[in-house]
């Protein structure tokens, strides 16, 4: 809406302007035509019409570096009024114009027919002006350039070009102020520095040719205008050049821009993707660190993790004298059982749950963590005593004790916790590490199932490491040794079988016995390679001496806790079986209270299928494990083995005679046989078959003895040391023994 009322505002203006225009142009062409002097026009003016009109406006050219354009149209203009008058350059310069406004229309400028008038009116008023001014001071120009001196041709020029300008510049800046409603002085300003150098060369150009015609001849004329026409295409061509050099360099400056735009478009995209492989690292280390330091299965920290802390207090506690610090090792009882009969997937879970427990209990008074297995550690910073650790030691013992909630069903166990206390001797984290894993060892044997560490402990530790390395080599070796002690049938004195007894000759530190190595054989899984491999060599003797003999000889071979619960053995004792091919009911397997009653259910199955295979059980140590009566009954056995404690503080009316009697009295109901064990008195010996006991061994009878030694005395070779001789019989043979057992009752 704007512009068309802007329009139509200016419109009465510009009709006011075009009717001014209209009356002076017409006067001045009407003046022009009438004061035309000749009849037929004389052939340089023709030529020179044609080559205003049609070729004038064509032949123009821009001044380098500036917005002028100079045609020759000025130029020749002027040269008609200086050769033939002001009435020519009238008609000239309307014609000339109003061709250029046609031609300009065809090439497509917008320009409507009033704009094309007032373009032709003001051409023709401006020379008008000017031809005016050059007549009313010098007279008729045509008449004047034969013999006008270079001064006044000058004069003449100025006079000419500045009254050209002045009247022509007026007209232009009013009609373009009219049009585009800017001040005339604005308009005036812009445009009449060009104008003004337009008309200049114009009539320059004009005066050097009328110079030119007038002092050569018509041919030199020619090779001058020829020479100038030349000189202007070079010109143009070198004007074409620079434009195209500099719109050649204007592009390869655009494109340079361009490609700097790319440039730093992939530069961004590099730095973005660069940030991001950035961060992906930072997160990948920070992951990489993350699972460096801590246990995948709980998220708790890891040993390594551990030694870092631990050596940041041992650092502290080297400046702040009075800082104390503790480590807390646990590990749990029956883990590995757990896992190996309820499945790892089982197993996980619970050590999770212990995560989650430990944690509950420890809060921020320290760290809980995982080293692997069923291994945990707590690291306390700023304990305040050994009463206050182990009262927390107390409380997440009981918490571990409580039930744990797996998959629906209930599981139990236990945790052997070591401490060692962060004190002065301690240099390096693994140190204090080391040691509260010697307490915890300690503690898995101990009562309470809590020890603090002492330094003792690791001398001891230390000569254990020994021993387990010269155990595996005696394992590797075969190095072991059964000895043999004879079962004996407390009515006659005959040998019943005989119990199998593992010895270990040790190169330098001699035999070595059960208690002092099977412990260790137990912790280090060694127990099951020595164990099937007693029992082989058992097997292979006894039935060597049953068909020495033909005795039905039986063995007892013992059979650790941790073997028992070991998921082959069944597998294993019947391969030893077949081997071997011993009667099954020959082996008798001994097995510790305290081992069948920790897992009462389990025991049950195990037992049942190692009597399908005929394969005998013995209860070891009967009366020291605590077993439950309601068990008892359940479990498929043969024998019970009354321990030897019993026997030997047995007296008449005494505590543990009672104790004897009642577990006979049990035997008997469940229907099981009794062997009493470590029977060293003649004493003890009446005792039991007065209370009923069928079989014993003890040193009275015979200490356990090589194979060699046992054979000799199954052939009747070694006369039987026993108690019957040490009480004055003499070294007597095996019959004669007989003899005098029966002669004792
Ligand atoms: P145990 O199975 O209760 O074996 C009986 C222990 O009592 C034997 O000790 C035997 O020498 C000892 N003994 C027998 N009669 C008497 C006596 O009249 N007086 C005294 N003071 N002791 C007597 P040993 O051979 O030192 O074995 C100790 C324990 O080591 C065994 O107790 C058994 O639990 C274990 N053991 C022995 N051999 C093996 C084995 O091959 N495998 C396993 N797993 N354990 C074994
Ligand atoms: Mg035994
Ligand atoms: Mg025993």
């Amino acid at each position: 809406m704007e512009p068309s009322r802007n329009k139509n505002s200016r419109e009465p203006y510009i009709n006011l302007f075009f009717g001014v225009l209209i009356p002076l142009g017409l006067f001045a062409l009407y003046s022009a035509i009438k004061g035309l002097r000749f009849e037929t026009p004389p052939p340089g003016l023709i030529i020179l019409f044609v080559v205003t009109v049609f070729f004038g406006s064509i032949l123009r050219f821009q001044l380098p570096r500036t917005k002028i354009h100079l045609t020759i149209s000025d130029a020749l203009i002027f040269l008609s009024l200086l050769l033939y008058g002001g009435s020519v350059a009238i008609i000239l310069g309307t014609l000339e114009a109003g061709f250029t406004a046609m031609m300009l229309r065809r090439q497509g400028v917008r320009m409507s027919w009033k704009t094309v008038s007032i373009n032709v009116l003001i051409a023709t008023i401006s020379v008008f002006a000017s031809s005016t001014a050059v007549i009313a001071v010098f007279g008729p120009p045509e008449l004047l350039m034969g013999e006008a001196v270079t001064s006044q041709l000058i004069m003449i020029l100025s006079v000419m070009a500045f009254s050209q300008f002045a009247v022509n510049s007026v007209l232009v800046s009013v009609w373009v102020s009219i049009k585009n409603s800017e001040t005339l002085w604005r308009v005036w300003n812009e445009y009449c520095f060009n104008a003004l150098v337009m008309f200049l060369c114009g009539a320059l150009m004009a005066g050097i040719a009328t110079k030119a015609i007038y002092q050569m001849d018509y041919y030199m004329f020619i090779a001058v205008a020829v020479f100038f026409g030349l000189v202007y295409l070079t010109y143009n061509r070198y004007v074409q050049d620079v434009k195209s050099t500099a719109a050649e360099a204007q592009e390869a400056e655009r494109k340079r821009a361009e490609d700097a735009e790319q440039h730093v478009r992939e530069l961004e995209h590099y730095v973005h993707e660069l940030q991001k492989s950035t961060e992906a690292l930072r997160e990948s280390r920070e992951k990489f660190r993350h699972a460096a330091y801590h246990d995948h299965l709980t998220n708790l920290p890891n040993r390594a993790h551990f030694i870092g802390k631990i050596t940041e207090l041992i650092d502290k506690r080297s400046k702040e004298d009075h800082h104390r610090f503790a480590v807390m090792f646990l590990d749990l009882d029956r883990f590995k059982t757990l896992n190996e009969s309820l499945g790892h997937s089982v197993g996980d879970r619970l050590i999770t749950h212990v995560a989650a427990r430990l944690s509950n209990i420890i809060t921020h008074k320290g760290v809980v963590g995982r080293f692997g297995g069923d291994e945990f550690a707590i690291l306390l910073n700023g304990v305040d005593g050994e009463i206050d650790t182990l009262e927390l030691a107390e409380r997440v013992r009981r918490q571990i004790a409580e039930p744990f909630s797996v998959d629906g069903r209930q599981l139990f166990t236990n945790a052997s916790i070591g401490i060692a206390f962060g004190d002065k001797r301690y240099v390096t984290a693994e140190e204090l590490l080391r040691d509260a894993d010697i307490a915890m060892y300690h503690a898995k044997t101990s009562l309470s199932g809590i020890t603090v560490f002492d330094p003792n402990m690791h001398a001891r530790a230390v000569q254990l490491l020994e021993l387990e390395t010269d155990l595996r080599v005696a394992v590797k070796r075969k190095q072991f040794e059964l000895f043999y002690q004879p079962i004996v049938t407390l009515s006659d004195g005959r040998i019943k079988g005989f119990e199998a007894l593992v010895r270990w000759p040790h190169p330098s530190r001699g035999l070595i016995s059960p208690a002092d190595f099977i412990p260790l054989a137990e912790t280090t899984g060694l127990i099951v390679p020595i164990t099937r491999q007693l029992l082989r060599d058992a097997c292979i003797q006894v039935k060597k001496w049953q068909e020495m003999t033909d005795e039905p000889f039986e063995v007892s071979v013992n059979l650790s806790g941790k073997h028992f619960e070991h998921p082959n053995l069944v597998e294993q004792v019947k391969e030893v079986v077949e081997q071997t091919k011993i009667t099954p009911s020959s082996l008798k397997l001994e097995i510790t209270e305290s081992a069948v009653m920790d897992n009462a259910e389990t025991a049950i199955s195990t037992l049942k299928q190692i009597r399908e295979t005929g394969i005998r059980v013995s209860i070891d140590d009967f009366g020291t494990g605590y077993s439950s009566l309601s068990y008892l009954h359940r479990f498929p056995i043969d024998t019970l083995k009354i321990d030897r404690s019993f026997v030997n503080t047995m007296e008449e009316g005494s505590e543990n005679g009672e104790i004897v009697r009642i577990i006979l009295a049990l035997a008997r109901a469940l229907k099981l046989d009794v062997i009493a064990e470590g029977i060293e008195s003649i004493h003890e010996f009446h005792q039991l078959r007065i209370l009923g006991c069928e079989y014993g061994q003890g040193y009275m009878f015979s200490r356990p003895l090589q194979a060699k030694d046992i054979e000799r005395m199954i052939l009747g070779e070694l006369p039987w040391r026993n108690a019957l001789a040490e009480a004055g019989f003499g070294m007597v043979s095996h019959d004669t023994a007989l003899t005098q057992l029966k002669w004792t009752q």
